[in-house]
């Protein structure tokens, strides 16, 4: 195991990073279960890509079907492709009906941006302190989350989030849109301009601020009145993470210009997508010119048609919900009886729980939020860490977890709060 991680070093470089104190190979996955080459089961509440569950036998079929047939691109007349763009944008308020495919959720920010870039004249972007947006040069210089490695565009502007300045709930959305007016009345004074407000609908690697919903509608408006365009990022909030929703804006009451999409909506496979306003999207397409060669293709469609048929026909969001709520009373409850969780943060299966007692310094919280991740995970449960100070736990696993996994992370997770505490 060493030499394999020393060979790894050597030939992929210091940005491959491993998770966990004790790296961990899996040579299978099914449903929620990850495991290992001595087939030790692992339960995933970690992965959101494969948010159907691993290995899903219904969509590999349909991949591995397609792929034997054809893999074309979209300059094709291609039934599939207009069939699955109808069924998408139709799980979209009625004004956003127009979607543009990409591969990744990189590339779905990084469209977006030109066409808010294009379709406002401007240049400026606000986005929340720590947020991360992907890893083209355009879509990083708007990644605060990637700290000293990246230089922001001198067109940013970041807005603090209300949860983590500590406001109460009640002035949560002037706080906030006082921080988005500022930043605009900023971005004008220097000839800037805004072009968009781009936000990750669950603020996830800010440390996942779900509440109070709706306290960024009236930043929203506040950028539309300057003549920005506003994107949700939903590549993690997106096709039912947060429960009964199937979009995470849908939770604040918002409809977006654009939104970008990524991660589960191939559920493995790589595919994204740009879902938008007719008006902007149209005048960036006849104007400018996309075309991504492998975005749109045919085995990514039959791959995402199937997981969206799935995710509909199992209700898949509802289950988020449920789960979620089961999960937060668990939670709740070890809350009470033990040490070590602070606070509690969630929208359907996306956790944030923020470890330490008031008061601890904030090297003290992440290092118990490490231990807890890693006494888990030695334990046969995967979570990792996320926020500013990489202090909260970050939970969601894969939508089709059912209430005895949650019972067993719940189990597992109060083992590991035991053995902090000892
Ligand atoms: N936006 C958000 C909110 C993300 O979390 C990520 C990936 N972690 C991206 C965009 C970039 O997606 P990808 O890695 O598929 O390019």
């Amino acid at each position: 195991e060493s030499e394999l991680i020393a060979r790894r070093d050597d030939v992929l470089g210091a940005s491959y990073r491993l998770q966990y104190r004790r790296p961990v190979h899996f040579v299978r996955g099914e449903g929620m279960w990850l495991y290992d080459p001595d087939e030790r089961a692992y339960l995933d509440f970690y992965n959101n890509v494969p948010s159907l569950g691993h290995c899903h036998p219904e969509v590999n079929a349909a991949m591995a079907e397609q792929a034997g047939r054809i893999s074309a691109n979209t300059r094709y007349l291609e039934p599939k492709l207009v069939d699955y763009a109808e069924r998408l944008v139709d799980t979209f308020p009625n004004e956003l009906d127009r979607v543009v495919f990409t591969c990744t959720g990189s590339e779905s920010n990084d469209l977006a941006l030109r066409i808010a870039r294009f379709a406002s004249g401007n240049e400026g972007v606000i986005v929340s302190s720590y947020a991360y947006h992907g890893t083209s040069a355009a879509v990083a210089a708007v990644s605060p989350n990637l700290g000293d490695a990246v230089k922001l565009s001198p067109f940013v502007r970041m807005v603090s989030l209300p949860g983590p300045a500590g406001v109460p709930d009640g002035q949560a959305a002037e706080f906030f849109e006082a921080q988005v007016r500022a930043a605009i009345v900023d971005l004008n004074r220097r000839g800037i301009g805004i072009a968009a407000l781009l936000i990750d609908s669950i603020f996830s690697s800010d440390g996942v601020w779900v509440d109070p919903p709706g306290f960024i509608a009236s930043g929203v408006s506040a950028v539309r009145e300057a003549g920005g365009l506003v994107i949700a990022d939903e590549v993690q909030a997106g096709f039912g993470r947060t429960g009964a929703h199937m979009w995470g804006f849908e939770r604040h009451g918002i409809v977006p210009d654009l939104v970008t999409l990524g991660k589960p909506m191939g559920n493995g496979f790589p595919i994204g997508a740009v879902v938008g306003r007719r008006a902007p999207m149209d005048r960036f397409g006849t104007t400018a010119r996309y075309s991504n060669t492998f975005a749109g293709n045919t085995v990514g469609i039959a791959t995402a048609d199937a997981v969206l048929t799935i995710l509909q026909r199992d209700q898949i969001p509802q289950n988020a919900l449920a789960m979620g709520q089961r999960l937060r009373a668990g939670l709740e409850k070890l809350a009470k009886q033990r040490s070590g969780i602070h606070a509690i943060r969630n929208a359907g299966l996306f956790f944030g729980i923020d470890m330490g007692p008031e008061g601890t310094a904030a090297a003290g919280r992440r290092a118990m939020a490490l231990d807890v991740v890693n006494a888990m995970r030695d334990d046969g449960v995967l979570i990792s860490t996320t926020g500013a100070n990489e202090d909260s736990l970050k939970v969601r696993p894969p939508l089709v977890c059912q209430a005895e996994h949650v019972d067993l992370f719940l189990a597992c997770m109060e083992r590991a709060l035991i053995k902090l505490a000892s």
